[in-house]
């Protein structure tokens, strides 16, 4: 058996982000519709003003990281390579 070496065969994916290419515009709109979600439910559930805080600040959290995820700064929208906040 022959193998030829081709390096000149790479994967056809141009750009391969988990889950495809999202834009600012995207994020924003998951940002708040989940925002809604989450003031909907805590406003329901009855916590106390520390639990609030509490869950509010795991959702901002987990938003910060689908941010970085696709490539965006959660606090000023810019692009990461564009981003100069201090994170
Ligand atoms: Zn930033």
């Amino acid at each position: 058996m022959r193998t030829t070496t081709n390096k000149l065969a790479l994967p056809a994916e141009p750009t391969s982000a988990p889950g495809g290419p999202v834009g600012i515009f995207e994020l924003l709109r998951a940002y708040n519709s989940s925002l809604e979600t989450m003031r909907l439910w805590l406003d329901a559930a009855g916590l106390s003003e520390v639990e609030r805080i509490g869950i509010a600040d795991a959702w901002q959290g987990e938003m910060r990281e689908m941010f970085r995820a696709s490539g965006y700064c959660f606090s000023c929208n810019r692009t990461l390579s564009r981003c100069r906040c201090a994170d």
